[in-house]
């Protein structure tokens, strides 16, 4: 489905991170090599950029594809940064459309994408209509996102934050595929779970640098692909996976509001009443 990337290192222009590699995610747009699901990511885009000495990103979205923007490659050329999230969507049947839709969702100094579906949306969240209600836009990556924000909001390291949210998710009876990409603009975390995923680090002559995306930008060497299942933490210098699985705490459930939002969220599509919702109604803020 969809595509996306992180990138962190010595300033670079988003043209240089996005647009020029020979297989880049502006191209993947029309022309994903790797893609699982769909063929076309034509559902808009979307770029984070953090500017230096300033913690809260910048965004840019539109609801239409990458490549139908002439502005862009432009503004890309002279925009740089040393820490970007960006994404082309496919969106998944029955979801949003528009800008709002579209990744990255963000929030303070986050940066959050998810490629992938959850099941059964949105009959399947009927139980946290409320929080449905609350959303940036009706997709269920923005519902995710809300998951995974109150994760952070608790203290939760980001790939904490990532892991702990697809097993709560699944341990509440919900399936899909989520591979998520989070930045706070000094570290990457990222999910394989369902679609592709691969890395790769470099030690410039300046300076060392990092991308984490669906997939590779171009055939040189470096790159690596991540497993299934993994969650992946990442700094210009270090990159680390680790099974989602070693993720899975000893006593789940009832530590944070999400877990609560979850408990209640039974990943039925039924009429399943929302009436365990009340407890955790206003505790899931973006
Ligand atoms: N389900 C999400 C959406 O509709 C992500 C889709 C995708 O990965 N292509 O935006």
């Amino acid at each position: 489905m969809c595509r996306h990337l992180a990138y962190l290192g010595p300033q670079a222009s988003l043209r240089a991170v996005l647009i020029d590699l020979p297989h880049g995610l502006y191209r993947q747009a029309w022309a994903p090599r790797r893609q699982r699901h769909g063929t076309i990511n034509a559902d808009g885009f979307g770029i984070g950029w953090y500017a230096d000495g300033d913690p809260v990103p910048a965004r840019y979205r539109r609801g239409i594809p990458i490549w139908g923007d002439p502005s862009l490659p432009d503004i890309a050329r002279v925009t740089r940064s040393a820490a970007v999230l960006a994404a082309v969507r496919d969106a998944s049947p029955g979801m949003a459309g528009g800008e709002q839709a579209a990744a990255p969702f963000a929030s303070g100094p986050w940066l959050f994408s998810h490629n992938g579906v959850l099941d059964g949306w949105p009959a399947s969240a009927d139980a946290a209509a409320d929080v449905l209600l609350s959303l940036e836009a009706l997709v269920d990556s923005a519902f995710l996102w809300a998951l995974v924000l109150d994760r952070l909001r608790s203290g939760r390291a980001l790939a904490v934050a990532l892991a702990e949210t697809i097993l709560a998710v699944e341990e509440g009876g919900g399936t899909g595929r989520f591979n998520f990409l989070l930045t706070d603009g000094a570290s990457i975390a990222a999910t394989a779970c369902g679609d592709t995923l691969w890395y790769r680090r470099s030690s410039g002559a300046s300076a060392a640098s990092v991308v984490v995306a669906s997939e590779p930008g171009d055939d040189e060497p470096g790159w690596t692909e991540v497993p299934d299942r993994s969650v992946l933490t990442a700094t210009p210098s270090h990159v680390a996976v680790r099974p989602l699985d070693d993720f899975r705490r000893a006593a789940p459930g009832g530590e944070t509001p999400a877990d609560a939002l979850v408990a209640a969220f039974r990943f039925e599509s039924s009429s399943t009443a929302p009436t365990t919702m009340s407890a955790t109604k206003g505790s899931v803020t973006r």
